[in-house]
C-alpha cells in the first residue's frame, strides 16, 4: 500500500572536442593535469567563452524530448568549495536554463508506455576529480570545464524498475543524437536518484532522500530497492519522521545499503548569481531550426518496426533500445532473414551467448553472418537447434556459417527419397506397432517419428518426416 515517488538527475558529458568555456581537449584517459589552462584552472583574470558546439548539442536534446527552448538563458555560478572546483565555483545554470519541459516514455514488457516529464535540461562545466592515493590526495583537472548537460525528470517514476528504464531511454536518446558516448564507466553518464515514498492514493509529496552519483543500472536499481524498503519499514516501526529526513546517502555496493553521507544542501546555500563574465545566451530561431534535424530516434524506430515488418511492439522497443542492435537488424533483415526470427536470433540467442564483456558494438558474429545462419533455418539445411550448435562454434572460433555446418555435420536431411526409404524401413520393422496404429492407438504416431528421426541420427527434417508418415499410415 506505498507507492515511491523518484525524480532522477542525469549528468551527461557532451562529446564536443573542447571544453565548454576553453579550447583545452575533452579526451579522456590522459595524463594528469594534461588538458588545463587558465580558464579551466581557474586563474584570476582569465576568462571563459561558451563553445557553440555545446549549446547546438543540447538544442538537439530539445528537440528530442519535445521540449521548450528557450532562446535566452543565463548562466550563474553555484558557489561551494571543494579541491577539485578550482575556481570555487561551478558555472551552470539556474533560473532559466537551455531546456524545459520535455518528456519521454518508458516501455513496459506488454509493450504499453508511459510518460515521464522532463522538468528541464541545463548547461554546466563538470569538476576535476580528486584521487585519494595511501596519505596522499590529488587533484586532476583534466575534466575540469568538460560540457555537462543536467537533465531533471519530473517526481513521475514509481518504482526501481521504471526508474531503470527511464535511465535506458535516456541513454539510448543521447546515444542515438550522438550528443554523448554515454560512458557509463568512464562517468559520461552518471545519475543523482531522489527518492520518497507516500501511501497509494496520496498525492503529496514526501521527504525525499537523494542518492549520489550512481553509474550503473543494476546498481541503481538496488540502491532503489533498499532505499525504498528503509523508508516503508521506518513508516510502518512509526519511526519515520526521525529515520527519513532530507539527507544526501551514498549506496555501499558491498553490503548493497545506502549510508548517511551528509545533509543536503538548500538551494540557498549555493549562493546562486548570475555569471559576471559571461553574456546571456541567446539562441536564434535559425540554429534552433538547424539543430531540428535530427536523427530517427528509438520511438519512431520502434513504430516503423512494428509496422514495416510486422513484429511485436515490445520486441521492437527492445531492439531499439540502443541504436548498435537496431542497426544490426536493420542489417539482418537487408541480408533477407525473416524480421521473425532476426528478432529471436539477435535477442535471444546471440545476446544470450554475449558474455565477458562482449556485445552488439564488438560482437565476435556480425549481422551478416548471423543472417545467413538464420537464412540457413529458413531454407531447411539445418535445424533450429543445430543453428544453436554453429552459433556457439562462431561465437567460440568464428568462420562461416556454410562451412561451419559441413564440419559440424548439421546439414538436415530433407530429401524426400532418403527419407522415404528411412521411414519404409522403420515402419517394416514395427509391423505389429503399425496395426495397433491402424486400429486407433494413434498416438503411436509419435513413436515413428521418433524412430525415423533416430535412424536419420537427428538430421532428418522433421516436418517432411512427419509429411511422409502422414502419408504412409493412412
Ligand atoms: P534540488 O535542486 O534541490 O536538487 P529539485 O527540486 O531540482 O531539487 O529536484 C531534484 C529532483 O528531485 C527532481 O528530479 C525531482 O523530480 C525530484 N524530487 C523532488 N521532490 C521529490 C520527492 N518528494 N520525492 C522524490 N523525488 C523528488
Ligand atoms: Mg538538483
Ligand atoms: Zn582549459
Amino acid at each position: 500500500m506505498f507507492e515511491a515517488v523518484i525524480g532522477l538527475e542525469v549528468h551527461i558529458q557532451l562529446n564536443t572536442k573542447t571544453k565548454i568555456f576553453c579550447v583545452c581537449a575533452t579526451s579522456f584517459g590522459e595524463e594528469p593535469n594534461k588538458n588545463v589552462c587558465p580558464v579551466c584552472l581557474g586563474l584570476p583574470g582569465a576568462l571563459p567563452v561558451l563553445n557553440r558546439e555545446a549549446v547546438k548539442k543540447a538544442i538537439s536534446f530539445g528537440h528530442a524530448i519535445n521540449a521548450t527552448i528557450h532562446k535566452r538563458s543565463i548562466f550563474n555560478r553555484k558557489n561551494y568549495f571543494y579541491p577539485d572546483l578550482p575556481k570555487g565555483y561551478q558555472i551552470s545554470q539556474f533560473e532559466v536554463p537551455i531546456v524545459e519541459n520535455g518528456e519521454l516514455f518508458i516501455d513496459f514488457e506488454d509493450g504499453t508506455q508511459k510518460r515521464i516529464g522532463i522538468t528541464r535540461a541545463h548547461l554546466e562545466e563538470d569538476a576535476g576529480k580528486n584521487i585519494h592515493d595511501g596519505d596522499e590526495s590529488k587533484v586532476d583537472l583534466n575534466r575540469a570545464g568538460t560540457p555537462l548537460l543536467e537533465i531533471v525528470s519530473e517526481p513521475d517514476i514509481r518504482s526501481a524498475e521504471e526508474a531503470v528504464l527511464y535511465l535506458k531511454k535516456l541513454h539510448a536518446i543521447v546515444r542515438y543524437l550522438d550528443i554523448s558516448d554515454a560512458n557509463m564507466q568512464e562517468g559520461s553518464f552518471r545519475c543523482d536518484v531522489n527518492v520518497s515514498i507516500r501511501p497509494k492514493g496520496d498525492d503529496k509529496l514526501y521527504t525525499r532522500v537523494e542518492i549520489k552519483n550512481m553509474n550503473s543500472f543494476r546498481f541503481i536499481q538496488r540502491a532503489l530497492e533498499y532505499e525504498i524498503n528503509r523508508q516503508i519499514e521506518a513508516w510502518e516501526d512509526g519511526v519515520y519522521d526521525e529515520e527519513v529526513y532530507q539527507e544526501t546517502r551514498l549506496f555501499d555496493v558491498n553490503s548493497s545499503e545506502t549510508k548517511s553521507m551528509r545533509g543536503k544542501e538548500d538551494s540557498a546555500e549555493y549562493r546562486y548569481f548570475p555569471e559576471p563574465d559571461l553574456k546571456p545566451v541567446i539562441i536564434t530561431q535559425e540554429m534552433i531550426d538547424s539543430a531540428a534535424d535530427i536523427p530517427e530516434l528509438p520511438d519512431q524506430k520502434q513504430e516503423r518496426f512494428v509496422k514495416e515488418f510486422g513484429i511485436k511492439k515490445y520486441d521492437a522497443s527492445v531492439i531499439t533500445s540502443s541504436v548498435e542492435m537496431a542497426r544490426y537488424f536493420e542489417e539482418m533483415i537487408s541480408e533477407g532473414a525473416s524480421p521473425k526470427n532476426s528478432v529471436t536470433w539477435l535477442t535471444v540467442e546471440l545476446q544470450g551467448r554475449l558474455k565477458n564483456g562482449l556485445t552488439i558494438e564488438n560482437s565476435p558474429v556480425d549481422a551478416k553472418t548471423l543472417a545467413k545462419l538464420v537464412k540457413r533455418i529458413e531454407d531447411n539445411t539445418i535445424s533450429g537447434k543445430a543453428a544453436k550448435d554453429v552459433l556457439d562454434h562462431l561465437i567460440e572460433k568464428g568462420g562461416d556459417v556454410d562451412e561451419v555446418i559441413e564440419k559440424l555435420g548439421l546439414k538436415q536431411l530433407s530429401d524426400d527419397s532418403a527419407i522415404e526409404a528411412m521411414v519404409d524401413e522403420v515402419l517394416s520393422n514395427n509391423a505389429d506397432k503399425v496395426e495397433e496404429y491402424k486400429s486407433g492407438k494413434e498416438k503411436l504416431f509419435g513413436f515413428f517419428v521418433g524412430q525415423v528421426m533416430k535412424a536419420s541420427k537427428g538430421s532428418a527434417n522433421p516436418a517432411v518426416v512427419n509429411k511422409i508418415l502422414k502419408e504412409k499410415l493412412t
